[in-house]
């Protein structure tokens, strides 16, 4: 107990459970690249079907299901509409020129979350030949950098008008849709009827050692697999992953409210007894505290750490927190006996 190490830089550190591992171990397998696993194919079917839509492919990083996403939504010189705090912006690794060669518009929306009037306002004119064609406008729910903070679903229907009136096309990257969609009363359907392509992550709170989905049309998951193959993403005997995926989706996705309720516990502590001096609303697993201007998140980090209290900076006054599958209340006690009086000031 003492040593143990209260790990809450990312939902992603989890570890598959043993029932989990067992899922994986009695998985059947093929040949992915011949569409010949079946457990990838039961996987691709299964989430295809939950979110209404025609078909999806199964991918190791979510990076690479929104890549794939932009490359097959766009042309070279066309521009992407996101917010600045977005992932495919901030995180992707300049993924977006380098495989779509799109431009980029980032925008300053609320936590990371767009509105209608924001996207219509940065639409370009597609006669004036100085500006690129505006052609897809990607929305993230919940958002990373804005603290997982959840759209309202009236607006993303104010959205899907814009696109629809100037004819744009809506990817969401729902890597953490699942912890949206606890917290809602929406469906994955609902998602399904107002994007065209979903990506969703099966690594963050469901727990897999890897996985990301991409949904989609028949004709648009086509192509992504063709662009797949491309960036030498064909894989083989992927089946062990997608059963840890199909488990995760049955038995995991309930338990993300448990995670929420334990971010907004952390949240609280957190502000009772270090110098965090306000938080960003906490609506889902991720925690965003704000330091005063004369403490900086690297030293915070560094503190909070020699207690065995793993954190990550997330801007210069800024630190997150993640809850997760694998910090259970028992690590909510003894992040709470190693809080006391942590002040630096
Ligand atoms: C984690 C994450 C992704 C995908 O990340 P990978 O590490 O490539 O799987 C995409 N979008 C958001 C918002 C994320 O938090």
């Amino acid at each position: 107990m003492e040593n143990e190490i209260i790990d809450l830089r990312s939902d992603t550190l989890t570890l598959p459970t043993p029932a989990m591992k067992n899922a994986m171990n009695n998985a059947v397998l093929g040949d992915d690249v011949y569409r010949e696993d079946p457990t990838v194919n039961k996987l691709e079917e299964k989430v295809a079907a939950m979110f209404g839509m025609e078909a999806s492919l199964f991918c190791p990083t979510g990076t690479m299901t929104n890549q794939l996403a932009i490359k097959v939504h766009t042309k070279p010189g066309d521009e992407v509409i996101c917010d600045q705090l977005s992932h495919i912006y901030l995180y992707e690794g300049g993924g977006i020129a380098m495989n779509a060669f799109s431009s980029v518009r980032p925008l300053a929306g609320d936590y990371g979350k767009l509105n209608a009037a924001l996207v219509k306002d940065a639409v370009n004119n597609p006669d004036d030949i100085h500006q690129p064609i505006t052609k897809l406008v990607v929305l993230e729910n919940t958002t990373n950098k804005g603290g997982g903070s959840i759209y309202n679903f009236d607006e993303i229907k104010k959205i899907k008008k814009i696109c629809t009136d100037y004819g744009l096309i809506l990817h969401l990257d729902g890597a953490r849709l699942f912890n949206a969609l606890t917290e809602t009363s929406e469906t994955p359907k609902d998602y399904g009827e107002v994007f065209d392509s979903i990506s969703i992550c099966l690594s963050k709170g469901l727990g897999c050692p890897v996985g990301s989905v991409l949904i989609g049309s028949s004709e648009f998951i086509k192509q992504a697999r063709r662009s797949r193959k491309a960036m030498g993403g064909g894989w083989r005997q992927a089946g062990g992953l997608a059963a840890a995926g199909i488990y995760a989706l049955d038995n995991h996705f309930p338990l993300l409210k448990e995670d929420h309720l334990r971010a907004k516990k952390v949240g609280n502590l957190l502000l009772a007894n270090t110098d965090i001096i306000r938080l960003y609303p906490v609506e889902t697993n991720i925690v965003i505290g704000e330091l005063p201007e004369d403490i900086d998140a690297v030293t915070f980090v560094v503190i909070m750490k020699e207690k065995n209290i793993l954190c990550s900076p997330f801007g210069k006054n800024l630190v997150r927190f993640v809850t997760h599958l694998d910090f259970t209340n028992s690590h909510l006690e003894i992040l709470e006996s190693r809080l006391k009086d942590l002040k630096i000031k």
